[in-house]
């Protein structure tokens, strides 16, 4: 059987996309090679990775997201300030940072709770919600490390705007050489706040 990559997510619309990655560019001619940027269109917030899971489960998953989006109403989030995981002098993954109401929140543990009945495992580490823009590569010097510490101190990035989150989407991810390629399996639409 076939098994499918999936996450969870929420889109950013292209043209913050692209202010993004305008702002990001300093980073980029800086650090170079050292970090696997992401391609701008792939740039989204994840609620929930799922990891490998079957056509049958694809199914189930929909049903459940139509039901969560059932019970949460659409909301404006910030996008801007700039950050890594696991630390600035450890870093490993570069973020832009969201701004986001309570209510964002409260979607991804429903979400989470959901897959947790479903059988996929919880995540343990605190939800942190982010824009991925790059993963350092593995094995670099500690010189290099420095180097991103450093880039990551000189580069601010303010606010990049706002952007209604209406809707959530299924994702299958297939892992390429030349970078990972996202596809829409389904979407669900969150409640209109306007009409509640
Ligand atoms: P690449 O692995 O080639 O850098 P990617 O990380 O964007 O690409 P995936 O590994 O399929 O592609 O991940 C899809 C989404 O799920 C991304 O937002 C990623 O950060 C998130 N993700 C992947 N693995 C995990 C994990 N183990 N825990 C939490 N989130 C994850
Ligand atoms: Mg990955």
């Amino acid at each position: 059987m076939q098994l499918i990559r999936t996450f969870i997510a929420a889109d950013i619309p292209l043209p913050i996309q692209q202010t993004m990655q305008c702002h990001v560019d300093s980073l980029r001619h800086a650090l170079g090679d050292l970090v696997r940027w992401a391609p701008v269109q792939n740039i989204h917030l994840t609620l929930k990775f799922l990891g490998e899971v079957s056509p049958a489960s694809v199914e189930i998953l929909t049903q459940m997201l139509r039901a969560e989006a059932d019970s949460y109403s659409s909301f404006d989030i910030t996008i801007g300030g700039l950050g890594s995981f696991p630390s600035s002098k450890q870093a490993r993954v570069l973020w832009v940072g969201i701004q986001a109401p309570a209510e964002l929140k409260a979607l991804q543990h429903s979400i989470e709770a959901a897959c947790a009945r479903l059988g996929y495992a919880s995540d343990p580490r605190p939800f942190s919600p982010h824009l991925t823009i790059g993963r350092v590569r593995d094995h670099i010097s500690p010189a290099d490390q420095q180097k991103i510490r450093k880039a990551l101190e000189e580069t601010t990035i303010d606010s990049l705007g706002t952007t209604r989150i209406d809707s959530i989407h299924l994702y299958k991810s297939e892992l390429r050489p030349g970078g990972s390629v996202y596809t829409k399996l389904f979407s669900v639409p969150l409640k209109n706040a306007a009409t509640t």
